[in-house]
């Protein structure tokens, strides 16, 4: 009896993901060069389909086979695809109708108002004029996780779960607080070290159309499929899926700075290798769908970094890219540009941050907006407090709020809660590499002649595989066999860097 429940749900969902990848080819569409008049009719697309989402997700018909399911024997194995897809649709189903339309349309027209004078603000430079959004944003925030908050958990945690389920604010904030000290500590070291990278390496110019095909090659080296996938140009390099076949990547090239579209391809490549690698028989439900944000984004940061920014890697990368890359790297050696891809700048600026100071960038935003929510610090005091966060984890200044707390659209787009998973990513994808290093053997002698299979084989069936049949923390937990800590990342920076600055 329960079966034929569940395949009516099955039914429905599927249904909601045709209209999903469709608003998502629009999306896609809009971010790769819509006319500039298309704009008002696109946006009325858009909310009509996202209403018609919205609805279907309400459904009170939805809400009743859930709840029936949920008292049946298939709810009884949680981590089983069916009983995942019980599990996850019917807690999706209780937090879309658990707040009320008011609140939702509250918080859609503060979003709303919130990016356009946002905008106007980083422009004019004048925080000012995006204070008053930021209250409103947050207070509204702040409401959404009163009704969403768990008996045991606390109001932040009910704004993190939505991007990461079942990560808990106390314990990220032990492992972060771990990371940040480990990390002020290296940056300050490798500041005191006689031979820092230079970064001039990358500077030679590189026509877009080389560039554009060693990206193609590159992706494909690391496994993208792209029968199932393209690659194309964007302003801000993102990953989509438009259905079970088609999940599309976008990097920006800039001619005269090689890292930009060469490791915006990687990162994306990565996203997409973890969406092609998803179950497609489930597409559009739970089993065929992402763990976490922070699990994406581990497999984004694998290939970017703990593989594209190895030693290993550009012995065997850099003769292919010198012969594609039409003489403009003759002059350089794999040695120089390994140094350069690895260089330590504190900045100030998240978006180019390196390696290592990129995670005291997130925690940051992670220990303010933690305070917002929580009430001991007021959105007026907001700059201040990062400004005196940035003086004592990077040691720099910013000179003014768009260099600061206006440098990021994520407050104003009211994605609160969503910049831990950014620092989770590294986190996980450390604890990972560290486990496939100890399973496979020794990696680097794959990685020094071009084989990637074992790796990308290796993370298909510890992490791909699964889909969202497990919590995050589990899934990672199993897979690298270790809990979550700081411990492995450190020690992988630690190990890669020091030697490299001369120490
Ligand atoms: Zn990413």
């Amino acid at each position: 009896m329960s079966e034929k429940v569940l395949d009516r749900v099955i039914g429905q969902v599927r249904e909601t993901a045709l209209l999903q990848t469709s608003l998502a080819v629009l999306e896609w569409d809009e971010r790769t060069g819509l006319p500039s008049s298309a704009g008002a009719y696109r946006a009325e697309q858009i909310t009509l389909l996202s209403g018609l989402i919205h609805r279907r997700k309400t459904d009170p018909r939805l809400g009743e086979w859930l709840a029936e399911l949920k008292e049946s024997e298939l709810a009884n194995d949680p981590s089983s695809p069916q009983g995942a897809t019980v599990a996850r649709l019917h807690k999706d189903f209780e937090r879309n109708t658990k707040l009320p339309v008011d609140l939702v349309k509250a918080i859609s027209k503060a979003i709303v108002l919130g990016q356009q004078a946002w905008e106007r603000a980083r422009k004019a430079d004048d925080w000012s004029q995006f204070e008053s959004h930021m209250q409103a944003i947050f207070s509204l925030r702040r409401q959404q996780a009163e009704r969403l908050r768990e008996p045991e958990g606390t109001l932040y945690d009910a704004l993190l779960d939505e991007y990461e389920e079942g990560a808990r604010a106390r314990e990220l904030t032990r492992v972060f607080a771990q990371l940040r000290d480990d990390l002020v500590a290296l940056v300050q070291e490798l500041a005191d070290a006689g031979d820092p990278p230079r970064g001039e390496s990358w500077r030679p110019r590189m026509s877009l159309e080389r560039q554009r095909a060693i990206s193609r090659w590159i992706a494909e080296q690391i496994g993208y499929d792209f029968r199932r996938g393209r690659l194309d140009e964007t302003s801000h390099p993102f990953c989509a899926t438009l259905g079970p076949h088609d999940c599309r990547i976008l990097t920006r090239f800039q001619e005269d700075f090689f890292p930009s579209g060469f490791y915006g391809t990687l990162h994306e490549a990565g996203h997409g290798l973890y969406e092609q690698g998803l179950p497609t028989e489930w597409f559009g439900l739970p089993p065929g769908t992402y763990a976490s944000l922070g699990v994406h984004e581990s497999q984004s940061r694998m290939w970017e970094n703990f593989v594209g920014r190895s030693q290993a890697f550009w012995k065997w990368c850099f003769p292919h890219v010198q012969s594609m890359g039409d003489h403009a790297w003759d002059a350089m050696t794999a040695d120089e540009v390994y140094r350069d891809a690895n260089r330590v700048q504190p900045s100030l600026i998240r978006v180019e941050a390196d390696e290592v100071t990129y995670n005291l960038h997130i925690l940051i935003r992670f220990e303010i907006e933690q305070e917002l929510i929580g009430g001991s610090l007021r959105v007026a005091d907001a700059p201040d407090a990062w400004n005196q966060r940035y003086r004592d984890y990077l040691d720099v200044e910013p000179p003014s709020a768009r260099d600061g707390i206006l440098q990021d659209v994520h407050w104003s787009a009211g994605l609160v809660g969503y910049f831990p998973t950014y620092a989770l990513g590294n986190l996980y994808a450390a604890q990972l590499m560290k486990a496939a290093n100890q399973q496979l053997g020794d990696m680097d002698l794959a990685l020094a002649s071009g084989e990637f299979q074992p790796l990308l084989d290796w993370l298909r069936k510890h992490v791909h595989a699964y889909g969202f049949c497990m919590h995050p923390k589990d899934l990672i937990e199993q897979a690298s066999q270790a809990p979550l800590d700081a411990g492995a990342l450190t020690e992988y920076l630690r190990a890669k860097l020091l030697p490299i600055y001369g120490k």
